[in-house]
């Protein structure tokens, strides 16, 4: 029922000539690939040769972070207008690396997801609990916390296309994964409190990805679960091989 996302996130990786050389040898791979939907993330400075690269194919584009103001004085930043015009459908909000490094609050998430409804952008919302925190014991309530206030003011005719992203922040980028039962457990934790504040209907259609050191060998088993709508891959997505051997899992 709910159609399966996998999506690359290349973070600052890649200079528009490489993200080019990866589009060519990656589209090959997944040419007829449907059970899944596909979407690649590149940064800013690649999005303008990505898109035309996959024009016409089975894989989409996304940006990895927007401001939520559609134009204004906001030095650096990308706005939704701005890749809305270029072609990208999807949108990753609240990284857990930008919460880390670029402050950005669950407030701010929440401007962002608003934002991206309001123009027809898939956003992908991540959440996730720090080690300290799920060492603790506090793992759902750090993940009711953020899903209730990236919700806040989202109606359930506008949630449909949210995508949510678990992502344990003590598993990115770090080699160690959640395993498949911790995942789903998760999931269900998270679904559960979409559907509390939401109802069951849109709980249901909402795709919940896992992220956190998705690789080919891990893939499986996490994306067999039938809690886990997909994956959000970092590292091993920089890789067209390795990210082909992940989406056809
Ligand atoms: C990510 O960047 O969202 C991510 C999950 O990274 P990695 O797969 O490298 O852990």
């Amino acid at each position: 029922m709910r159609k399966p996302l996998i999506a690359a996130n290349w973070k600052m990786y890649k200079t528009p000539a490489q993200a080019e050389e990866y589009v060519k040898a990656f589209l090959p791979l997944v040419t007829g690939h449907d059970r899944d939907e596909i979407v690649l993330c590149p940064s800013d400075t690649s999005l303008g040769v990505v898109i035309p690269a996959v024009a016409g194919s089975n894989v989409a584009v996304g940006g990895q972070n927007m401001h939520w103001a559609e134009e204004g004085a906001y030095t650096g930043e990308t706005s939704v207008l701005m890749l809305t015009a270029i072609g990208a459908t999807h949108i990753i909000i609240g990284h857990s690396e930008r919460r880390q490094y670029f402050n950005e609050t669950d407030e701010l998430v929440n401007k962002k997801l608003a934002t991206a409804l309001k123009h027809k952008l898939t956003p992908i919302v991540c959440i996730g609990e720090v080690l300290a925190e799920r060492e603790a014991g506090h793992t759902d309530e750090v993940l009711r916390k953020q899903i209730t206030l990236a919700l806040v003011g989202v109606t359930p005719e506008d949630a449909e296309n949210i995508v949510v992203a678990y992502e344990p922040v003590w598993a990115i980028g770090t080699g160690k994964t959640a395993t498949p039962e911790m995942a789903a457990e998760a999931h269900l934790l998270i679904r559960s409190e979409i559907a509390r504040r939401l109802g069951r209907h849109v709980a249901d259609s909402i795709r919940i990805l896992y992220g956190g050191s998705v690789k080919p060998d891990n893939a499986i088993a996490l994306l067999n679960q039938p809690e886990i709508d997909g994956a959000l891959v970092g590292g091993a997505s920089l890789d067209p091989q390795s990210f082909a051997k992940i989406i056809k899992y």
